[in-house]
C-alpha cells in the first residue's frame, strides 16, 4: 500500500499567481456630485436639445412659466446648440447662465435635461451623448427640438400663445 504524507495545515502554501484586474472606472458624471465638476465637465453635460433655449411666457397670476416652440435667435436648429455660446449675452443678455442653484431651482427645466436628470439622482440617458459617443442620438430619440421648433420673427412675437407648448408633459416623460 503507498504511504500517504499528511500535509502539515499551517504550513504556508506558495502564493498561486493571480492577474489582477482593477473595477472599471466610473464616468466623471457618476463618480462626481455636480458641485465638483471641472468647468468642461460641467460644459460637456449639456445634451444639446435645445429645450431651455425656447422662448417661455410667464403667467402672470401664477408665476410659472411655459415653454413655447419658438427657438431663440442664436440657437441652431440643426444642431440644436447655441450659434455663438461664448459671446451669447451680447445679443441675449436674458439667457441664463445655468449653475447649480439654477438647476433645482428652475422648475421649467426639462424633466429630460442632463444637469436636472442629475441633480435628482438619475442617470444620464442612454441617448445622451456621452453615453452614445454620438451627438446625433439626441436627435434621433425625439429629444431635441429639432423637429419641432420654429425660429422667433417679430410676428411670431406677437402672437406667443399660438406656440405654446401644451402636451410638454408628455414630451417630459421621454
Ligand atoms: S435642457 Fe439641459 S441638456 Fe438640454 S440644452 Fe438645455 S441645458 Fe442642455
Ligand atoms: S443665447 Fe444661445 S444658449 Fe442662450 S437661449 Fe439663445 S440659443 Fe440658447
Amino acid at each position: 500500500m503507498p504511504k500517504t504524507k499528511a500535509t502539515d495545515p499551517g504550513s504556508p502554501r506558495a502564493p498561486r499567481s493571480r492577474a489582477v484586474t482593477s473595477p472599471p472606472e466610473r464616468p466623471f458624471w457618476q463618480a462626481k456630485a455636480l458641485a465638483e465638476m471641472s468647468p468642461v465637465e460641467w460644459e460637456s453635460l449639456c445634451d444639446g436639445c435645445g429645450r431651455c433655449c425656447m422662448l417661455k411666457i410667464e403667467d402672470e397670476d401664477t408665476g410659472e412659466v411655459h415653454l413655447t416652440r419658438l427657438s431663440c435667435k442664436l440657437l441652431d436648429l440643426g444642431s440644436c446648440r447655441c450659434k455663438d455660446y461664448p459671446n451669447r449675452h451680447a445679443e441675449v443678455p436674458d439667457c441664463l447662465k445655468l449653475d447649480l442653484a439654477k438647476v433645482q431651482s428652475l422648475a421649467w427645466l426639462p424633466h429630460t435635461c442632463a444637469y436636472r436628470a442629475l441633480s435628482e439622482g438619475r442617470d444620464l440617458a442612454w441617448w445622451h451623448p456621452l453615453v452614445s459617443g454620438d451627438p446625433e442620438t439626441v436627435h434621433q430619440a425625439g429629444i431635441s427640438v429639432r423637429e419641432w421648433a420654429t425660429p422667433e420673427s417679430p410676428a411670431k412675437l406677437r402672437s406667443m400663445e399660438r406656440y405654446l407648448i401644451v402636451d410638454w408633459e408628455e414630451m417630459d416623460q421621454v
